[in-house]
């Protein structure tokens, strides 16, 4: 059976009740309504397998080529390639990686060494706050065990307190430059990969030897899938949490000191910022501040609700997320590009348009799951479906309801689209002479319709016949009308 009400007719809500039926499942081993494989799958299929593989060895190979094109090959992505295979006189691998992979990082001697002191003390300047400045204390939302757990909200104010200590640290007080992190971005991005890499073993072996949520540890038969997709579910030391911490702090910070760090070293080198970079600064900005104004509801998202810790979330949040994500300052520290006016004005109104959207898209999500059902979601009750699921052990069965009203009933991830659009602007503002920058469009799209399948999977498993009967009712993922 599968209920369509409005909110008139709401009862249920997230919580966990013990269930008959659950109670009838454990011992048939069998549950009618659903399959309650949420969670993690035991056994992870050879295509699966060969994907994790291929992302394993080749992300951080894509994010060193990237940042070799653009600090040795003035930003072109055919550059090494060029070098390798294409040029007059062609180079060998063992040259290009000495002379344009290791040197630029080795020389000045020093350099390098100097930089992982920085990086170091960034990793515990960002712990520190993340454990001392007051913030509210948040919920997520029950674990397949049926953990609650409660975090410190307080990304805004450590996003708040590291800019201004950065700003006054360079501007006012003179303790660094601030093009530190621009000069040192080549240097820094190996410091990231080895923090990365390192964070994941050790949440990896962790995982196995003190877990901090026993019951929520989860492997598939595959070593290689269980070290990419996590173990844990939610690592934590103290009170320091893994994933709020990596990916709302060192990554998402990061994201908007880079920028102001290359907006300087666009000045230093050209005497100007160019409108191009200060539209970049504010749309990062926007973007950032949001997640921190939301913090709150960052913590029922899929990355904190859903997946593991392990190399696809740490490695993901220390190395992908500051670099690629903030491409395009500096690459137009040395590409700057003046925007005329109907560019700005045509680029930003789509901007404002996305952002409108992915906001509002979130906060109908967030104040419909929050009132259990009862808010008005464009002016009327929310219809939505009533659907029941089993925790990951079978033991309890639980409520939730699926909104197919408002944006959840244009498409199921309208704020996807959103987000692209978002994405897309970010790159228009660079100019059209290059390919690198958009490289951050090509991404944001594997990422997020990869983030579909998984997302959908994952809801098939947990919700059964609802979900179906959500995909019936609303049938486009993404696009409405083609996909
Ligand atoms: P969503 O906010 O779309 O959350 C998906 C979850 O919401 C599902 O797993 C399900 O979880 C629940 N859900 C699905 N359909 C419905 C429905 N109709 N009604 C109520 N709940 C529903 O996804 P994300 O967490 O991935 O994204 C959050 C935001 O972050 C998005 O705006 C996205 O664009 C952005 N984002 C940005 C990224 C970036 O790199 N810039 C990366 C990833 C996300 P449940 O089990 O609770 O039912």
């Amino acid at each position: 059976m599968c209920l369509v009400k409005t909110a008139a007719g709401a009862s249920k809500g997230a919580k966990a009740v013990p269930s008959d039926q659950a109670n009838a499942k454990l011992q048939s081993g069998k549950d009618e309504a659903n399959e309650p494989t949420w969670g993690r799958n035991k056994h992870v299929k050879p295509l699966t397998w060969v994907i994790v593989a291929f992302l394993l060895f080749f992300a951080p190979v894509i994010v060193e080529y990237v940042v070799v094109c653009m600090t040795q090959y003035d930003g072109a992505l055919s550059g090494p390639i060029n070098d390798l295979f294409l040029a007059e006189e062609t180079i060998t691998f063992s040259e290009f990686l000495i002379e344009k992979v290791y040197k630029p990082i080795a020389e000045p001697e020093g350099f390098f060494l100097q930089t992982a002191k920085i990086y170091v003390t960034w990793l515990l300047f960002q712990a520190l706050l993340a454990v001392t400045v007051p913030g509210p204390i948040g919920y997520g939302q029950s674990t397949p065990a049926g953990h609650k757990l409660e975090y410190l909200v307080n990304g805004l104010n450590c996003w708040v307190v590291t800019h201004i200590f950065f700003v006054v640290g360079a501007w006012g007080f003179g303790w660094w430059k601030p093009t530190i992190i621009y000069d040192h971005w080549a240097q820094l991005s190996i410091c990231m990969h080895l923090y990365g890499f390192a964070l994941s073993l050790f949440c990896y072996i962790k995982a196995f030897v003190a877990p901090t949520h026993a019951g929520d540890v989860k492997t598939s038969d595959s070593m290689v899938f269980n070290f990419f997709m996590g173990v844990e579910f939610n690592p934590r030391i103290g009170s320091l949490d893994f994933k709020l911490f990596h990916n709302g702090r060192i990554g998402i910070i990061l994201w908007t000191l880079v920028n102001i760090s290359c907006a300087a070293a666009q000045y230093e080198r050209h005497g100007d910022i160019t409108n191009s970079m200060i539209m970049v600064n504010i749309g990062h900005a926007v973007y950032v501040l949001d997640f921190f104004f939301n913090e709150d509801w960052y913590l029922r998202t899929i990355d904190i609700c859903h997946d593991h810790f392990g190399f696809y979330l740490a490695w993901g949040d220390a190395v992908w997320l500051p670099i690629m994500y903030a491409l395009q300052s500096p690459f137009m520290v040395t590409h700057p590009h003046e925007l005329n006016t109907n560019e700005v004005v045509v680029i930003s109104a789509f901007f404002c348009l996305g952002y409108y959207i992915f906001r509002d898209v979130n906060h109908q999500k967030d104040i419909f799951r929050s009132s259990n059902g009862k808010a008005l979601i464009w002016g009327k009750k929310a219809t939505y479906i009533d659907a029941t699921y089993v925790t990951a052990d079978g033991s309890t069965r639980n409520s939730s309801l699926l909104l197919t009203s408002g944006w959840w009933g244009v498409a199921r991830h309208s704020n996807y689209l959103a987000d692209l659009l978002m994405s897309l602007c970010f790159c228009l503002v660079t100019g059209y002479t290059h390919a690198l920058p958009y490289f951050y469009i090509c991404q944001m799209i594997c990422l997020l319709v990869g983030r579909i399948y998984r997302d959908e999977g994952r809801c098939k498993g947990k919700y059964g016949k609802f979900w179906d009967e959500y995909c019936a009712q609303v049938p486009y993922r993404l696009i409405p009308g083609i996909w």
